[in-house]
């Protein structure tokens, strides 16, 4: 039968009734949902994947929406989190997906577990510790995963299949904080995201259908120059994670407590505190005097002109300072 809805996709040679078949089965997990995020969850929901599952931890603010295509003012208004309000839109998009929102931080302890029983996940994360925490987690769950990444007028993509090469054939360790990091610095160019995200999103499409026709390079794209260009994956035969079976970056020792949020004056702190009771909490601050407002996401309040929001797993975002020592003495004189 055909699906109206798909007609225009199964028509290409490459898709066809089977190909949509296998989108239409297809688990595929979303790992962040920001700029790059919501262009590749929109398209793949447009596409009719089967089931998405949307990974994110922060909640929509105003300056999200220069670039991130799913989100409105409303969304920012509200503080949605965008796991939440990305699932909403996509739900009025396509009703045939089933989309399931996580809102929650991406760790050595839950990278597993928050993939679990998917065909494959899309990298639209900002940072190298996520991309290794995942690239451990994707060889060890034996599932393949498309890089991306933007800043500036640059970005890049590229799959990772189980066989390898992998990522940390590329990035061996984490770099030094902020090393790489650069759109705190530079920015993003809008029109770029979408192009990454759109690389991603046709990636993740074609090795669904088939393995064989998914890229094995990396593609690069300067919208400023206007130009893309490949460049050959070598497999590094010394790699600690493809070669040699290491999973270094699911176990804590590689992972810092405390990081500066790219693009903001933020420090990230993430605690290991699974029974956390915002709603406890908040009568406890209000107790010491401190105005306080909360939900069941996030509990939310002003210290010295320092902004403190509180989420349900123990992470705390620390707005207002890129100190993490300070952020960590705020966060220990309210909640220590
Ligand atoms: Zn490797």
């Amino acid at each position: 039968m055909l699906n109206s809805r798909y007609s225009r996709q199964t028509a290409l040679p490459f898709v066809g009734e089977q190909g949509q078949a296998r989108l239409g089965s297809a688990r595929v997990g979303v790992l962040g949902c920001g700029a790059l995020g919501t262009v590749v969850a929109e398209l793949l929901t447009r596409g009719g994947v089967g089931y998405l599952r949307i990974i994110d931890r922060d909640v929509v603010e105003l300056s999200n929406l220069q670039r991130q295509t799913l989100f409105t003012e409303h969304d920012a208004e509200q503080r949605l989190p965008k796991a939440m309000a990305a699932m909403q839109r996509l739900g009025e998009i396509n009703s045939e997906v089933r989309v399931e929102a996580v809102v929650s931080d991406y760790v050595w302890h839950n990278a597993l577990s928050l993939l679990s029983e998917l065909d494959l996940v899309v990298d639209a994360t900002d940072n190298y510790l996520t991309r290794l925490t995942l690239n451990d987690a994707c060889l060890e769950l034996g599932i393949p995963w498309v890089y991306g990444g933007a800043a500036g007028s640059v970005g890049m993509s590229a799959n990772f299949l189980p066989q390898g090469p992998c990522f940390r054939c590329l990035v061996r360790d984490l770099p030094a904080l902020g090393v790489g990091e650069s759109c705190d610095v530079s920015g993003v160019f809008g029109p770029l995201t979408v192009v990454v995200g759109a690389v991603q999103a046709a990636e993740a499409m074609k090795l669904i259908i088939s393995l064989a026709i998914g890229r094995s390079d990396l593609v690069e794209v300067d919208l400023l120059k206007g130009v893309f260009r490949t460049l050959s994956l070598q497999k590094d035969n010394s790699c600690p994670a493809c070669e040699y079976g290491m999973r270094d970056f699911l176990s804590p020792e590689h992972h810092q407590s405390a990081t500066v949020v790219c693009g903001r004056d933020s420090v990230l702190l993430q605690q290991n505190l699974a029974d956390l009771d915002l709603f406890v909490t908040a009568k406890r601050l209000e107790a010491r005097g401190h105005s306080v407002r909360v939900n069941k996401f996030r509990l939310q309040l002003e210290f010295f002109g320092i902004e403190l929001i509180l989420f349900g797993d123990g992470r705390a975002l620390i707005n207002g300072t890129n100190d993490t020592s300070l952020a960590k003495r705020v966060y220990n004189e309210l909640l220590g």
